[in-house]
């Protein structure tokens, strides 16, 4: 998928455009299921988010590799996105087709509790698998440190 989509929160008062990478995927890591009511359902759009009025976004810096952004009136969560701007992690629940994106992996799937599960055929990756692919300078860091999970 290479063209940006819309989306928005559930009142309507963030609207924003994002350009979809790949597939999108599920964090089950705490701090995405604390945040997000749930699983976290999301799909990589890169530095593409593009908000069309910040003002009505809270910001919340989660760890210091990024932040939590939701709406400041209806609370939806919209994005994980990177301190530096270079990657984001959209929900895919915020576009207007939610349906349209295949979910293809799940990550922490060792910190997924044990009363729900997927029926999708998806690649699996535990919390150790994924520090040692996307953090590995910092894998020894008990704190989270990946794009899905900061
Ligand atoms: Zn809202
Ligand atoms: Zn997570």
């Amino acid at each position: 998928m290479t063209s940006a989509l819309s989306g928005s929160c559930l009142c309507g008062a963030c609207s924003f455009t994002a350009t979809p990478q790949g597939d999108a995927g599920v964090c089950h890591c705490g701090m995405c299921r604390k945040w997000s009511g749930g699983m976290f359902i999301a799909i990589g759009c890169n530095g593409t988010v593009q908000f069309t009025d910040t003002s009505v976004i809270t910001r919340f810096k989660s760890s210091e590799w990024g932040e939590r952004v939701f709406c400041s009136r209806c609370g939806s969560n919209l994005a994980w996105l990177a301190a530096d701007g270079s990657a984001s992690a959209v929900s895919i629940h915020c576009f207007d087709h939610p349906g349209q994106f295949n979910v293809t992996s799940q990550i922490f799937i060792d910190r997924k509790p044990e009363n729900y599960a997927l029926a999708n055929a998806t690649a699996v990756m535990t919390e150790a698998e994924v520090f040692a692919k996307f953090a590995p300078s910092t894998a020894a860091k008990p704190a989270p440190s990946t794009e899905s999970n900061a």
